[in-house]
């Protein structure tokens, strides 16, 4: 393997008959299995539970995705021992092995591209688009970290020490938990559990209750390309049972989390509160939810900035962590740029994914309300101006939504709606500009449209977010191109898909040996 070969996964072109063929075939294929019961996989065996739960189609609430067993404590208590067992042998795995298996593992997502992109239309209702980016995402999960492993097996070289031989080395850290959101099934849960194995650890993985299907499809994958049995466990259950019991648990090292800011705010407590047995401080890596805002100043090229803005606010119905959810634009080009962005939106259509519309429906109820909820207050906090609907139809569905002459602290400019919501708020200049996009709690993403240089050049130093986007929508991270994590309450910024990602999940050891002259 060579690290100069890492090439990221190139996405499907739908435009070509015969890939649409593929993908209707593939939805034909998993949605002959949907209605079955699957298992908890602990230690590579089948673990059940009377009481169950259903994944269900979003965009069609009537189909059930399929039936999972409800876990309880007793069976994280499993998992982390099946994780302590595998980790005794599964560390001794000398790196580059362990980097090959990822290699592969990539291959087999390959294998299943479109078995894997359909599965994520009808589950949690991403467009085709969107879910084939995400498969090409996991993939380069895979490529990438497999090199960064072999690049951090080499340890670092050291100041040289008179009559003594220096080493740095990098070991893993244990039995790690990885707690995922539902929104990138693949994309985050690869993300974190590829960098945890490759690195040597072994996990137990807690997906969201929204996507039990995808996470039992990446059990197949990994148990068809040899991953060992209990180098990753599976357990469903809810968040605040299950998720809280594992994080909590005295027996992990470490926890890697994706979700909202309140739960990685608990997270953070239950992993900073010792347990009894517990001889370690547990590490967190936590990446949450951002309230991202896009400026647009009077040098920018409105049809882009348009164009960019609704992709980045609509695209999977708002439900990207990075997703613009506010638009500050400078007063001499607001009012051409309200007129612009809600005769576009009005006209976006919404509708089934499996379809092929861009925007379909949202995760699930109690999103649904809760994104109703906030168009409510919307409606007195500004003046709405494209959407606000449901449709007349099955499905979570709501129209992409814009809110104008919003002020800068009302809620639906400060608080997360995870829907397609756009707050659009007038600045008076750049500075001020700055100063609005700055001034909430979160510090994810955050984008610029501008020709001016001097404020292109000031945004990079004083933006205050994990990741900044010139020109461009403030969505769409290519894994080694543009490491994702974001600042304040967004998390703990650990740049996945970076060259210091695979730092959280190693320990360092130097090792001092006196050399006899
Ligand atoms: P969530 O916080 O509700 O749930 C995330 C995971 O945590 C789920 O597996 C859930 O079961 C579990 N969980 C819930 N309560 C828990 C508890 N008390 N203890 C332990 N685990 C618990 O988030 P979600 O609705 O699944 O995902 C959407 C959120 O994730 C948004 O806020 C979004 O911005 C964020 N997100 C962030 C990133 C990022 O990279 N920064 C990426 C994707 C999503």
């Amino acid at each position: 393997m060579n690290l100069s070969t890492y090439k990221q996964e190139e996405f499907i072109d739908f435009s070509q008959e015969e890939n649409v063929k593929k993908l209707q075939e593939a939805f034909r294929k998993v949605e002959a299995q949907f209605g079955q019961y699957a298992p908890m996989i602990i230690d590579g065996k089948r673990v059940d539970r009377e009481d169950t739960f259903v994944s269900i189609n979003p965009n069609q609430p009537s189909q059930v995705i399929g039936q999972y067993p409800v876990g309880t404590p007793e069976d994280v208590d499993r998992a982390v021992e099946a994780a302590e067992k595998a980790f005794d042998s599964w560390r001794r795995v000398p790196p580059v092995d362990r980097a090959a298996l990822c290699v592969h593992l990539a291959n087999l997502f390959r294998k299943y591209r479109y078995e894997l992109i359909a599965l994520m239309v009808l589950e949690v209702g991403k467009s085709w688009e969107e879910a084939d980016a995400e498969v090409a995402e996991g993939i380069d999960h895979f490529e990438y970290i497999a090199r960064e492993m072999l690049r951090y097996a080499k340890g670092r070289k050291l100041h040289p020490f008179p009559g003594e031989m220096n080493e740095y080395r990098y070991y893993p850290l244990g039995v790690g938990a990885v707690i995922s959101p539902w929104n990138y099934p693949i994309g985050i849960s690869i993300g974190m559990i590829s960098a945890a194995i490759v690195a040597g650890n072994t996990v137990v993985f807690k997906p969201s209750s929204d996507c039990p299907a995808i996470s039992q499809f990446l059990m197949k994958i990994f148990e068809e390309g040899g991953l060992p049995p209990g180098v990753v466990n599976l357990v469903y259950g809810s968040g605040s049972i299950v998720g809280e019991y594992l994080a909590r648990h005295p027996r992990i090292k470490f926890v890697g989390f994706t979700g909202s800011k309140d739960v990685g705010q608990k997270i953070a407590l239950y992993a900073a509160t010792l347990s009894e047995g517990q001889y370690w401080f547990k590490r967190t890596i936590l990446e949450l939810g951002g309230k991202n805002a896009i400026i647009v100043d009077s040098s920018a090229d409105l049809e882009e900035a348009v164009n960019g803005i609704m992709a980045a606010s609509f695209g999977y119905q708002g439900q990207k962590c990075s997703a613009c959810s506010r638009a500050v634009v400078l007063e001499d080009v607001y009012d051409q740029f309200v007129s612009m962005i809600s005769e576009k939106t009005n006209k976006m259509e919404v509708g089934p994914v499996k379809e092929h519309y861009f925007c379909g429906a949202v995760i699930n109820k109690a999103g649904f309300d809760k994104i109703l909820g906030y168009i409510e207050i919307g409606k007195q906090e500004g003046k709405l101006v494209a959407g606000g609907e449901t449709l007349d139809r099955e499905g979570y569905f709501i129209k992409p939504t814009i809110f104008v002459d919003v002020d800068e602290k009302a809620r639906i400019a400060q608080e997360e709606i995870f829907g397609p919501v756009l707050s659009v708020i007038k600045a008076k200049d750049f500075d001020d500009a700055l100063r609005i996009a700055n001034n909430t709690i979160y510090g994810l993403t955050g984008g610029v449209y501008s020709k001016n240089p001097y404020h292109l050049s000031k945004a990079k130093d004083e933006f205050y977010v994990g990741n900044l986007y010139l020109n461009r929508k403030n969505t769409g991270a290519w894994i080694g191109s543009h490491p994702f994590g974001g600042y304040n309450m967004s998390g703990t910024n650990s740049k996945l898909g970076g060259p210091d990602y695979l730092l959280n999940y190693l320990q360092s050891k130097t090792i001092a040996q006196k050399v006899s002259l």
